[in-house]
């Protein structure tokens, strides 16, 4: 009888340690797949979701889209009011993303400045007015430095819109959503460009 006791003991002991090690596993692997500074995904989690996306439109689901956004003179911003104050200003933007995106969609932190949001089951005329919702809760923002109290004014950020093909690499759609985030920075910033934007054959005529 004292060995089953300390049989079972042991056993329990083990079951005890498996699950600890599991939640650790866990704990790890949301950790690889997360921006440190925004807590949003990180560019790992973006690029499985921009596959994810590739093999769903390839198997003829719901078209889905793709936004990729960059803070508009950023630079500035941080020369004049420090690295640390545009941290925040990064985080707060993140947070924009996060509340306008829902469900399966992943708003991501792929670089420095940059931003993007692959939506599910989302063709890119609402893909469009997802990203001017976006834009709008960012400027709409009236940023103020957490320590000090000074008012910081505003930031705005481009997004550029692209909706994925059938049988395409993400890369080339990435590729597509890059070119009209450059058109909006050429248009003027704070804008929204999409790829069927008339504002996009002039920027190709333009080039040619
Ligand atoms: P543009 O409107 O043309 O995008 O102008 P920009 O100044 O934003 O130019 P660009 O996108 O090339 O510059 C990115 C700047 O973003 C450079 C750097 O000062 C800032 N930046 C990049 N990563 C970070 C970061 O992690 N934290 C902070 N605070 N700033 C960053
Ligand atoms: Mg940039
Ligand atoms: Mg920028």
């Amino acid at each position: 009888e004292n060995r089953t006791n300390s049989l079972e003991k042991e056993l329990q002991k083990s079951v005890d340690q498996v699950s600890e090690l599991r939640s650790k596993l866990d704990n790890v692997h949301k950790e690889s797949l997360t921006d440190p500074l925004t807590g949003i995904a990180n560019r790992k989690a973006f690029d499985n979701a921009l596959a994810a996306a590739e093999a769903s439109v390839a198997e003829g689901s719901d078209p889905d889209s793709l936004l990729l956004c960059d803070f508009d003179h950023f630079k500035k911003f941080n020369d004049n009011w420090g690295h640390q104050t545009g941290d925040q200003v990064l985080r707060l933007v993140a947070s924009c993303l996060s509340e306008n995106v829902k469900g399966r969609d992943t708003a991501a932190r792929y670089g420095g400045e940059e931003f993007g949001v692959v939506l599910r089951g989302t063709p890119l005329s609402d893909a469009k007015r997802i990203a001017e919702q976006i834009r709008h809760a960012v400027e709409a923002r009236r940023l103020v430095k957490k320590s000090t109290g000074d008012i910081l004014g505003t930031i705005t950020i481009s997004i550029g819109v692209a909706q994925f093909s059938p049988n395409e690499k993400a890369e080339t759609a990435v590729r597509r959503a890059d070119s009209c985030l450059y058109g909006a920075k050429q248009n003027g910033r704070n804008l929204v460009i999409s790829e069927n934007d008339p504002r996009m054959a002039l920027l190709s005529t333009n080039a040619a």
